[in-house]
């Protein structure tokens, strides 16, 4: 069956709190469901990158206001999303993906090191590639991480995938009234200073021209609906 599909090569942004039904620790069950949706558009034929925080470990910024030094806590942060990443992997391979980690740190009995050639070689043969540890520097957040590595690996779209379906001109958790965008340009986001996505992050897409969809995971079918070109969740381009 063939299948007109708008995105061929994305990058896929988890929050490390999208593996934990309450943002804490990893859910069996919530991984597993998050591996069946990128399995959906994997089985389209879409060669899928995906970036996992460690939010729900451990934040490096957080852990240096109670004294740690932050470089160090960072290094543990990115620790944190090796973790996730793992744990990823094993489920995406029991729903029959073939997949590949790579860590932006070195540490080969664990996982291949990033390179980026060989990411890509990966995802024309098929494989999901997991991309760990952050972009392997402290001072950077894995959304930075995200952007870096879809600009690098020449993906179509960054899809950011968070709790709400897209970005609000108020908190539609507090405000009821709150009105999603369909589209927002790169420097609209900017100047909003959004919490979906740091400046760095975005700043990188925009200088690179990488587009951005803000979209909620949580609503089965969302990812797919977006690789066939339906309207989901929030565009930032230029
Ligand atoms: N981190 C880092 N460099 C990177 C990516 C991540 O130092 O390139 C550290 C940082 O301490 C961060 C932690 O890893 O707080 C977890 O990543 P992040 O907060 O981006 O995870 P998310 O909020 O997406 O779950």
């Amino acid at each position: 069956m063939s299948v007109e599909l708008k995105y061929r090569r994305i990058l896929l942004k988890l929050s490390g709190e999208a593996l934990g039904p309450q943002g804490y620790g990893i859910d069996a069950e919530t991984v597993r469901r998050i591996a069946g949706e990128v399995r959906r558009i994997h089985e389209l034929g879409v060669e899928v990158a995906m970036v996992i925080g460690g939010g729900n470990m451990w934040r490096g910024a957080d852990a240096a206001a109670t004294g740690i030094d932050r470089g160090t806590a960072d290094y543990v942060g990115m620790l944190a999303t090796v973790m996730n990443s793992l744990v990823m992997q094993d489920a995406m391979e029991k729903q029959g993906i073939s997949t590949r980690v790579q860590t932006a740190i070195e540490m080969p009995p664990v996982a291949e090191p990033f390179i980026r050639r060989r990411a890509v070689r990966h995802l024309e043969k098929g494989r999901v590639v997991i991309l760990a540890a952050g972009s392997g520097n402290p001072f950077f957040t894995t959304d930075t991480a995200a952007a870096l590595r879809s600009v690098e690996l020449n993906t179509q779209v960054l899809l950011k995938a968070t709790k709400v379906d897209g970005i609000y001109d108020d908190d539609p958790m507090r405000n009821p009234h709150a009105q999603k965008f369909d589209e927002l340009s790169y420097m609209q986001a900017l100047n909003m200073g959004l919490k979906v996505m740091d400046s760095t992050a975005l700043s990188l897409c925009k200088d690179n021209n990488m587009p951005i969809i803000v979209f909620n995971l949580r609503q089965p079918g969302a990812l797919e609906a977006i690789m066939r070109g339906e309207q989901c969740g929030t565009l930032v381009r230029a």
